[in-house]
């Protein structure tokens, strides 16, 4: 393995080398799982991040999170997660020490406290001119590990003359933080249960604006449903379900890990709502769509039971059968008779929480790897711009993409695709130079053939 540019880990300001191999953008777990598979490949590399290791998952998210996944599979192969068990589910701060104390592992070269500020293009040569606040860098290939989530995306809906406390998830952490009286959390992906759990826990009034999500049981007949999706591969399917850009898993690992339940967050006293739509003097709109809603996340619920069950049988595996995960109770009567309008001032509505996804930035990433909207161009992190890699992004090569295994597997590949382009590269025939050593072997870049 080539470490010859290996460089420790750095907090400092100090300057960049001139030169580097592969610039990696980001050092959250993408840019760890990247580190690694570039070391494994002899590939001489730095990953540069503007705050510190896995700084999302130690600040950027709300304090009582924990892993949607247990710890036995919510982790890189390479190393478990101390102090927690393998069926548990670690806490922010756990994951965070997790993957920095990985970076230390496996001697990843990282450098804190440098924002890469602008990529270009090399005029008449290959590799790009990167300008960071530690001072410009030159690299033959840049890998953008910048996060599936990086900006928080709040719809225009509720001006911010409303007089209402108005937050994205990313910014919500506690319900102290709130100002006094009832909270309306917009979304109900993983995120917005979660808080909407939380806030009523700590005694709110809670409305939850319920849109399109998949909900599959936490666990069934003894599995949790990390694993259920993995044996009947539904973590590598490659694209979203037909119609779906993107369908939010609802599931949490608080309190031990319960499977999301609509009827049991009204029961807990939530009010469930539509999708919300607009906002007039006062007046917020919701969508007629809460029942079909519901019942679109049931039958996700009710198929993956079912497709269990048929796996058990085809395959003879002794797990405990679990009929009664089958029955759902009665849909409350926030479902059966929905609002269509909430009066925010009526129902003692202070703050909305806007749980509903983030979009991308990449305007550093001035090259040829964006489409139109702005969006990365590219098949499996590969990018349309020769030399410039995405990694992390959502559904990047399968549905596990953005979750921390699956990074892990999408690093491997980007990696083999940079070590077999420098094997190209490095090939060189007798008449180019008739006195030149063995030629280059793309089997040597570890890569032909290597699928996962
Ligand atoms: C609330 C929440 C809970 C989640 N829970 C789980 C879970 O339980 N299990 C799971 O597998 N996944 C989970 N995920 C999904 C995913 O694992 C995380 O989003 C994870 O943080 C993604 O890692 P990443 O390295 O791809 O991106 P990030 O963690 O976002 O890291 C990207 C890094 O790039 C840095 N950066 C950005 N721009 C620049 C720049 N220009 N220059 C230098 N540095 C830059 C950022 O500072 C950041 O540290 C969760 C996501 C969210 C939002």
């Amino acid at each position: 393995m080539d470490t010859s540019s290996a460089l420790p880990p750095h907090g400092g300001d100090d300057r960049l080398p001139t030169t580097i191999e592969v610039l990696v953008v980001g050092a959250g777990q993408a840019g760890v799982a990247m580190s690694e598979h570039l070391s494994a490949q002899g590939i001489a590399h730095l990953v540069v991040e503007r705050d510190r290791i896995a700084e999302r998952w130690r600040t950027g998210r709300w304090d009582s999170l924990v892993a949607n996944g247990p710890a036995w599979h919510d982790r890189f192969p390479g190393l478990e997660l101390p102090g927690v068990h393998p069926d548990g589910f670690a806490t922010k701060d756990q994951m965070a020490d997790y993957f920095e104390a990985y970076a230390a592992r496996i001697a990843a070269p990282v450098r804190t406290g440098v924002e890469v500020l602008r990529v270009r293009r090399l005029e008449g040569r290959a590799g790009f001119a990167v300008e960071t606040t530690a001072g410009p860098v030159e690299a033959r290939y840049v890998v953008a590990a910048t996060g599936p989530f990086q900006r928080p995306v709040i719809p225009a809906i509720v001006p911010s003359t409303a007089g209402i406390e108005q937050l994205h998830s990313a910014a919500y952490r506690n319900p102290e933080q709130l100002p006094a009286g009832g909270v309306l959390v917009v979304g109900a992906g993983s995120s917005g249960v979660q808080i909407a759990a939380e806030l009523r826990r700590a005694g709110r009034d809670v409305h939850l604006s319920v849109g399109p999500h998949d909900r599959p049981p936490r666990s069934y007949r003894g599995r949790d449903f990390v694993w259920w999706l993995g044996v009947l591969d539904k973590w590598d399917a490659a694209t979203p379900p037909a119609g779906a850009k993107h369908v939010t898993i609802a599931v949490s690992g608080a309190g031990g890990g319960r499977t999301v339940d609509f009827r049991e967050l009204a029961a807990s006293g939530i009010t469930l709502v539509g999708r919300t739509t607009s906002y007039a003097d006062g007046l917020l709109h919701v969508a007629d769509d809460l029942r079909a809603t519901i019942d679109r996340g049931d039958a996700s619920y009710l198929s993956i039971l079912r497709e269990a069950d048929a796996y058990v049988e085809r395959n003879g595996i002794d797990l405990p059968p679990e009929p009664e995960a089958h029955v759902l109770g009665d849909e409350p009567a926030c479902v059966t008779h929905p609002a269509r309008e909430l009066d925010l001032a009526a129902e003692g509505i202070a703050s909305i929480v806007w749980a509903t996804g983030y979009g991308a930035d990449y305007s550093w990433l001035q090259v040829d790897a964006l489409d139109d909207a702005g969006r990365p161009a590219h098949r499996r992190g590969v990018s349309t711009e020769p030399g410039i890699y995405f990694l992390g992004l959502p559904w990047q090569s399968r549905r596990g993409s953005s979750f921390v295994w699956g990074v892990w597997h999408d690093a491997r590949h980007v990696a083999d695709h940079i070590a077999i382009q420098r094997a190209y590269l490095a090939y060189a025939s007798d008449a180019d130079h008739p006195a030149a050593p063995p030629h280059a072997s793309l089997a040597g870049a570890g890569a032909i053939g290597t699928e996962h």
